[in-house]
């Protein structure tokens, strides 16, 4: 019985382990787009509780400047992602690392 129970335990730490390498990566245009499209909506919901009097126009105008500004960033983040800071090849907005000397890159 403790047998039992103890391969038991070891199946599920194993699995434990193991499962977040089975999960999709979640790449950086990915994580800007998603950002992007979290501003936008958030810009929305903004519109629309200012248009319906919830929001003052005071913080309506600082908030909705504030999102605008997120959204512009990460919306310019999914065109292009830079060059590597190493050897200065041209990064895609998806890519984690450089292709050519495998440094990180940076957001
Ligand atoms: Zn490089």
């Amino acid at each position: 019985m403790t047998l039992y129970l103890i391969a038991i335990l070891a199946c599920a730490a194993f699995l434990f382990v193991v499962a977040p390498l089975f999960e999709p990566i979640q790449t950086k245009l990915n994580i800007f787009q998603e950002n992007s499209t979290t501003a936008l909506d958030a810009i929305e919901d903004l519109d629309l509780e200012y248009a319906s009097g919830k929001v003052s126009e005071e913080g309506y105008k600082a908030v909705r400047s504030e999102l605008v500004k997120d959204a512009a960033l990460s919306l310019a983040k999914t065109q292009s992602c830079g060059h590597c800071r190493r050897c200065k090849v041209p990064l895609k907005s998806a890519d984690l690392f450089c292709g050519n000397c495998g440094e990180r890159a940076t957001s």
